[in-house]
């Protein structure tokens, strides 16, 4: 199965700035494409560059590193059938894995011992209603749910998801995270949620705030 393809736009290592991993060097393996158009996308890159390597190809690249935890991230990864080729030969490795995906795309092939960070895109991503309610079936307790808020808009409506789908019955991180580009939201989003009397995580991107350089070991 390592001679199977996937069109890749980078590979780096970094810290990880969100989830619950947040702040662990972390390799990031990037797959181009993605099937949402939200207003607000930081990896626009990622949705037009990408070339195909292989599995064996992706696994060279990593070998030398010693750093446990490997994130896959778009685009929109689960976009490509062969990810779970990769994810299958990246468990041998025993490394600590997560996936980062919109949350519109069925997760239900994907191991549980693989952290799944799901977003629901809200309102101000003008993609709110792509959740496909499916995922609800399929999440472990191993994954989180994110949400951006951009404004009270999307901070209520994120309320109202949680409440409509009960979210909490999976005792799962729901991670909020501020549009960091809005001055005054992390402090505003920060009163909400203690406002909200819901075991919310206040959670902003740290990786925007410290602006390091990342290490690349493939850059497209
Ligand atoms: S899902 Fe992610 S990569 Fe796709 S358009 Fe939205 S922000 Fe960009």
């Amino acid at each position: 199965m390592k001679h199977k393809k996937l069109i890749i736009t980078e590979i780096f290592l970094s810290f990880q700035g969100e989830s619950t991993y947040v702040g662990r060097p972390t390799v990031f393996i990037r797959l181009s494409t993605c099937n949402l158009n939200c207003k607000i996308c930081d990896t626009i890159y990622a949705k037009e560059k990408g070339s195909k390597l292989s599995i064996s190809e992706i696994l060279n690249i990593l070998k030398n590193l010693k750093t446990k935890y490997v994130c896959i991230t778009g685009g929109e990864p689960l976009l490509q059938k062969n990810i779970e080729h990769l994810l299958k030969e990246l468990l041998k490795l025993d490394k600590k894995i997560s996936i980062e995906t919109n949350g519109s795309i069925n997760i239900k092939n994907i191991d549980k011992k693989i952290k799944k960070i799901i977003d629901v895109k809200t309102p101000s991503t003008k993609e709110e209603g792509s959740f496909n309610l499916e995922n609800l079936k399929h999440i472990s307790k191993n994954d989180e749910i994110k949400f951006l808020i951009s404004s009270k808009k999307d901070f209520n409506f994120a309320l109202s998801f949680i409440k409509k789908h009960d979210i909490q019955r999976f005792s799962i991180p729901i991670l909020m995270s501020p549009n960091l580009s809005k001055k005054s939201l992390p402090k505003r989003l920060a009163t909400w949620i203690v406002k909200s009397k819901i075991p919310l995580i206040f959670q902003p991107q740290i990786h925007k705030i410290i602006k390091e350089e990342p290490i690349y070991l493939l850059k497209i």
